[in-house]
């Protein structure tokens, strides 16, 4: 199901939006020719990649730095007319997108790289620059950004503090919020919040970058960033190897650790999804064995990686069941795993439900042992594919052939029972309009009043991202018909 613009209660319509007056204002702003309106150059702004979120939009504003992204803020306040900022669009929950009318704040002339500081490890950026460009520019000091995904040519740096995105190397590098140290950011009514210390120590008062991570543009539009950077790892050796079971993978990535190596990434994949990405890039199967599962994992480390390596698998050659081994960036093996959410694309009949969450290390086998046969009684016909950065306890549970009607029931299932094994309904890409009915399975009512007051401090009107973080909307039965989370005024 495509989730139009339509009107509800939760995001009153701002119809000042469409205004021609508010359009000129902000047209002398940042000039005509970046006050997007004629529809077909819109298309790009209204709709996300997962084919999930279509909406409408007056006019996409581009601003080219802070001091006309605070003005065309201010503009919208004044006018009533709300705002959604997006930068690569490329977030899979559905939060760039304008369903309800609202102006769309561009980041993407915010591209300059400011400075890269060799010394301090920092990184001054753009929040539009993107993930692969920061990490080209951090590169050429022999350093790195630390955050990795499959995204990294469209996604930007103001799109992952907001979403506090964590990704491929985050089990070696944290998530995006720890790897935060200055924000500037514009607030609701055009006022400019600028915490810019390079410091790795600083505890004056709040966190308040560490706030805006993960806000999902809720609390102000994020113009630019200092991010730390780290020590890239030198030579990198990858496996992947077809194991029995989850239990085995984590034991491997202990096995490894064990041996001194460094763990740089680990991810989990499938029988169905290696099957999956095998024929949509017509690929032979990288291991002699059709395991149920397989893991790969990149390590560095002191020693000879490739050898430490060898000898670890060799040591649980009970277990692990075969494995290929190749010398670090080892892109071949990468694609297998990389080319997972392309390849859910293609072969799902309907767009794919994406539902990235987590569980505590100890449950990721009993939640994924439940979920296939809760889901063939369920909902027979749908096909799940699960993979993820499971060393984090990170499962993407991807769904195919999800028929229209059934997106909400299924969604349903899948987070009460990550819920049930104390999990979380969002563990990196952020709660968006795909899982707000949800949220008050992963936060006490307490938690979300704190959070509504927080919001209501900074943007009272609410008129970023309107649609986002709406309690209101958030409360909702349980299965005893209990209503979880507390209604709140909106
Ligand atoms: C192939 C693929 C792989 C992916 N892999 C991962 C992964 O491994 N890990 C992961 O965490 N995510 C992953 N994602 C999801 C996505 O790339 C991330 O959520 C990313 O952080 C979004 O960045 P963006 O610039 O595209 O933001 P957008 O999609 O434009 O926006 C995302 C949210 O942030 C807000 N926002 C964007 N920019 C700003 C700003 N400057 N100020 C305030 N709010 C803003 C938007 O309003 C929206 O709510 C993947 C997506 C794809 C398509």
């Amino acid at each position: 199901m495509i989730h139009q613009a339509m009107p509800d209660q939760a995001a009153p319509a701002r119809s000042a939006a469409g205004d021609p007056a508010l359009t000129d204002a902000l047209q002398r702003i940042v000039g005509p020719a970046h006050v997007i309106t004629d529809p077909a150059m819109l298309e790009g702004y209204v709709a996300d990649r997962t084919g999930r979120w279509r909406g409408t939009t007056a006019a996409v504003v581009r601003p080219a730095d802070t001091a006309e992204v605070s003005a065309v803020l201010a503009c919208c306040h004044d006018a009533g007319a709300a705002v959604v900022p997006q930068g690569g669009n490329t977030g899979l929950v559905g939060g760039s997108v304008p369903l309800h009318g609202e102006v769309v704040v561009s980041t993407s002339r915010l591209t300059a790289i400011d400075n890269v500081d060799p010394v301090g490890r920092t990184l001054s950026a753009g929040a539009g620059v993107t993930v692969a460009a920061a990490e080209e520019k951090a590169r050429r000091h022999g350093l790195t950004l630390g955050i990795d995904l499959a995204s990294r040519d469209s996604a930007t740096l103001g799109g992952i503090v907001s979403t506090n995105a964590g990704g491929l190397r985050m089990i070696r590098y944290g998530d995006t919020r720890s790897r935060l140290l200055g924000v500037e950011a514009v607030l609701a009514d055009g006022r400019v919040l600028t915490r810019w210390k390079a410091l790795t120590k600083d505890n004056v008062g709040y966190d308040l970058p560490g706030l805006l991570a993960g806000a999902e543009g809720t609390l102000g539009v994020v113009t630019r960033v200092l991010m730390k950077l780290s020590e890239p790892a030198g030579e990198t050796a990858v496996a992947l190897a077809g194991i029995p079971d989850v239990g085995e993978g984590l034991a491997l990535v202990r096995a490894l650790e064990h041996a001194g190596l460094i763990i740089e990434a680990a991810e989990l994949m499938t029988r169905d999804g290696m099957r999956l990405v095998g024929d949509h890039l017509r690929l032979r199967a990288p291991l002699d064995v059709d395991a149920p599962y397989a893991v790969l994992v990149e390590v560095s480390g002191p020693a000879v990686q490739q050898d430490a390596l060898l000898s670890v698998l060799a040591g649980r050659a009970d277990a692990v069941l075969d494995a290929a081994v190749e010398h670090g960036p080892a892109r071949r093996l990468w694609q297998y795993r990389e080319a997972h959410t392309e390849s859910v694309g293609v072969a799902s009949s309907t767009p794919p439900v994406k539902l990235d969450v987590s569980t505590p290390l100890s449950r990721i086998e009993a939640f994924l042992g439940e979920l296939g046969p809760g889901l063939s009684e369920h909902f027979p016909g749908v096909r799940p594919v699960c993979f993820g950065h499971f060393a984090d306890g990170n499962i993407h549970v991807n769904l195919m052939d999800v028929e229209p009607a059934q997106q909400e029931a299924i969604t349903d299932h899948v987070l009460r029972l990550v819920a049930r094994h104390g999990g979380s309904i969002s563990a990196e890409h952020g709660v968006g309009r795909a899982k707000l009915p949800w949220i008050a399975l992963g936060r006490e009512p307490v938690d979300l009043a704190v959070m509504d007051a927080v919001r209501g401090a900074l943007d009272p009107a609410r008129m970023l991202n309107p649609g986002l973080f709406h309690w209101a909307a958030a409360a909702h039965r349980g299965g005893d018909g209990a209503v979880l989370g507390r209604m709140l005024p909106g």
